[in-house]
């Protein structure tokens, strides 16, 4: 495994690979949700890429861009183990260099909702970022996790607009046997969080539930359901609950399509993003 640390290496090194590139963008500290977009990555394509870059560009102020979990000699070790071919771990200024005014954005409702809303610069600092590593790896195809919902569409949605040839691949959340959805930030969370923290796996469980089993189809109901639901833990705050279109993300009044489940949750400081596809009983295709 080769690890790159500059834009002119990379740029080198991706001229002399034969065949499919795989990309998994990550930004460390990484977990088994990383390692089977990794797997997958190696899979299905002849070459495995993997970059690992806290970008400060997707923090806002007052955000956690000091603090996020770094393990930089751990990540090596486990993707090496992976047998990723190259990792690609840039400084700030190598991606953005001095001067730089490069920003690549995707106007419109799928980036101005609910993390757009929560978060203003937050996929303006996505979008840029993954379309210069698009145009410095060269990928043939990218690997993304479903956890991050609204991201992976966003993405998909920045490669079409930017004319770049890679096809977003899109991966199911790997959870804690508890349900709890793997993330970086669940290392901030006290033993007490953690606990508390697995009202969002049960909140989204309950939404399905009145979805796909008794059949509810007013998207306020189950939405209203939820805010009870995680009312009811003292240490959990809820930033939203939507109850959207799969594919566009815009709100349901009624849910007859496939949708998606999506909250985003505050326990104790630290800020959890988890979501879940739901198919309302009359959308299911009949044998
Ligand atoms: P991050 O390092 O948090 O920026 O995440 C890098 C990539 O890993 C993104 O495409 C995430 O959606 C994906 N990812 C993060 N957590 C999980 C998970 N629990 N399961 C699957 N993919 C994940």
């Amino acid at each position: 495994m080769q690890l790159i640390e500059t834009v002119a290496a990379m740029e080198e090194a991706r001229f002399r690979l034969r065949g499919a590139v795989g990309l998994v963008p990550t930004m460390g500290a990484l977990h088994e949700g990383h390692l089977s977009l990794v797997r997958r990555a190696r899979a299905g394509c002849d070459h495995a890429v993997a970059s690992v870059f806290v970008n400060p560009a997707q923090f806002g102020p007052g955000e956690d861009l000091e603090t996020y979990p770094r393990d930089f000699e751990r990540d090596l070790r486990l993707l090496e183990a992976e047998g990723v071919d190259l990792v690609f771990a840039p400084s700030r200024d190598e991606m953005y260099p001095p001067g730089f005014d490069e920003w690549v954005e995707v106007a419109g409702p799928l980036t101005s909702r609910l993390e757009g809303e929560s978060r203003p610069r937050f996929f303006r600092g996505v979008t840029t970022v993954v379309a210069r590593l698009f145009r410095v790896v060269r990928p043939q195809r990218a690997y993304f996790g479903e956890k991050d919902a609204q991201q992976l569409r966003v993405v998909r949605a920045m490669a079409r607009q930017e004319r770049l040839p890679v096809e977003v691949i899109g991966l199911p959340t790997v959870r804690e046997p508890d349900g709890l959805a793997m993330s970086s930030r669940n290392a901030y969370l006290s033993p007490e969080e953690r606990a508390a923290a697995l009202v969002v796996p049960r909140a989204l469980d309950l939404a399905r539930e009145m979805i796909e089993r008794d059949g509810v189809r007013d998207a306020e109901a189950v939405r209203e359901a939820v805010r009870q639901l995680v009312a009811g833990e003292p240490l959990a705050r809820l930033d939203y609950v939507s109850v959207a279109d799969d594919e566009t993300l815009a709100e349901l009044e009624t849910v007859d399509r496939p949708a998606l489940v999506l909250l985003a949750t505050w326990v104790g400081s630290t800020r959890l993003i988890d979501n879940s596809r739901v198919v309302p009983v009359a959308a299911r295709v009949s044998r």
